[in-house]
């Protein structure tokens, strides 16, 4: 069975991409391949990021591998957090303060539209490919949900009538931003 390392310890991405993946590859994460390295987030912007993810990977194992790199774009506020996200309100991870700095500064805004987005870079072969995956939203006014991570409770996708944090994780991984990125990458291994 081939081999894919994804460059993240974050849990509840593994999750939701070996549910994806469902079986058809091997999927190990960085703690897999025994990684305790932080990789820098240095880029301004997604692909930047992604790319530094699973170079760093290449570079070091020389295995098939792919980073990716996500967040939350608000349109009336310039599409911040953008790659902040993870490090919206200073600390890096603190998605309770996160979200309260984003409910903060929208308060009384009308516009509440919102994506969340994703760029992959997959090193396949000692070469790059990229993948994107892009979901439309809107901003609530509070939180509403337990699943999920991140912005999740605050974040409700065009065309349903709650949150990504009051869906399963199946629901959830049948429209989200990664889970397009990683249905391309999919589709692309499948052709190689
Ligand atoms: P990164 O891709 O690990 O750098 O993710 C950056 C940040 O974006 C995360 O810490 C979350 O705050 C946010 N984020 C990315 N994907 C999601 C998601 O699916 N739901 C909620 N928040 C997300």
């Amino acid at each position: 069975m081939q081999q894919l390392v994804f460059a993240t310890n974050n849990a509840h991405k593994l999750e939701e991409v070996a549910a994806k993946i469902n079986g058809k590859i091997k999927l190990l994460s960085l703690t897999d391949i025994g990684c305790v390295e932080d990789i820098d987030e240095t880029g301004t912007t997604f692909r930047e990021n992604a790319s530094l993810k699973s170079k760093f990977i290449y570079d070091k194992y020389h295995v098939n591998c792919f980073g990716d790199d996500s967040g939350l774009e608000i349109e009336a506020l310039n599409g911040e957090p953008g790659v902040y996200s993870a490090r919206y309100a200073g600390e890096h991870g603190n998605h309770a303060a996160n979200i309260d700095k984003v409910l903060t500064s929208m308060k009384g805004v009308t516009n509440r539209k919102a994506n969340f987005r994703t760029v992959i870079s997959l090193i396949w072969n000692g070469d790059e490919h990229f993948f994107e995956g892009v979901i439309n939203g809107t901003i609530r006014n509070d939180r509403s949900g337990t699943a999920g991570f991140g912005y999740d409770p605050i974040f409700q996708p065009d065309g349903y009538d709650k949150t990504f944090a009051e869906m399963s994780l199946a629901e959830k991984n049948k429209i989200s931003h990664r889970a397009i990125a990683m249905a391309d990458l999919l589709f692309f291994l499948k052709k190689v």
